[in-house]
């Protein structure tokens, strides 16, 4: 089972993420955390490039470095987790791709899907948690946090509200992979919803 979340910056993925993995835990089920950027050792070195380099890389050349984060990833971690029968919790993947290198940087958003399928030669996952969230909300959180500041207010609103509108086109176009959720919701709440809907695949 692999499970993936998704959404903009501040919408609490990985706060769901650590909460659904640690109930699957509790019910003796054996999960993998990851995330992208940066679930292996070179996935460490390509988020470091990709983050703090941001606005100096070209379009497509990040729009690749996501895509070799993910086929490393993919291969050394989620598939051979898949193949073991563990159930494989995953902050961010492709859809992250299609709205912020595709929608967010405006490139072509099938062919951002079609690079990151060939990246994880097809791997899909069977849910995915979209924590929906009003991208002046999402920048507030992290603000009052404190963490991300400078590079958050290097980013422009804008950019956000094309993402967000990109992850609920995403979801309308597939509906029964997508778990859409208000991520203003409480952090409880929120979990309850999400564990429902993966108490029925497993
Ligand atoms: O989810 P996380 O906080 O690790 O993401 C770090 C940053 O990487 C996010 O702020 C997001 O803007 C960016 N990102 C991206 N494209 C992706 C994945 C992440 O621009 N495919
Ligand atoms: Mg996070």
């Amino acid at each position: 089972l692999f499970i993936t979340f998704e959404g903009g910056d501040g919408s609490g993925k990985t706060t769901q993420a650590q909460l659904l993995s640690d109930w699957l835990a509790g019910e003796g089920r054996t999960v993998v955390r990851t995330r992208e950027p940066g679930g292996t050792e070179l996935g460490l070195e390509l988020r470091e490039i990709v983050l703090h380099s941001r606005g100096h890389i070209s379009p497509r050349a990040e729009a690749l470095l996501y895509a070799a984060d993910r086929a490393h990833n993919i291969a050394t971690v989620v598939r051979p987790a898949v193949d073991r029968g563990d159930i494989v919790i995953q902050d961010r993947y492709i859809d992250s791709s299609v709205a912020y290198q595709g929608a967010g940087r405006v490139l072509d958003g099938d062919e951002i899907r079609g690079i990151s399928l060939w990246a994880s030669e097809g791997m899909l996952p069977q849910l995915t948690v979209l924590l929906d969230l009003d991208e002046t909300v999402g920048r507030a959180r992290l603000d009052s946090a404190r963490t991300r500041f400078d590079r958050l207010e290097a980013e422009k609103q804008e950019f956000h509200a094309r993402v967000r509108a990109a992850y609920l086109a995403l979801a309308e176009a597939e509906p029964g992979r997508f778990l859409v959720l208000d991520a203003a919701e409480p952090v409880d709440a929120l979990a309850e919803s999400i564990r429902e809907r993966v108490s029925a695949l497993l």
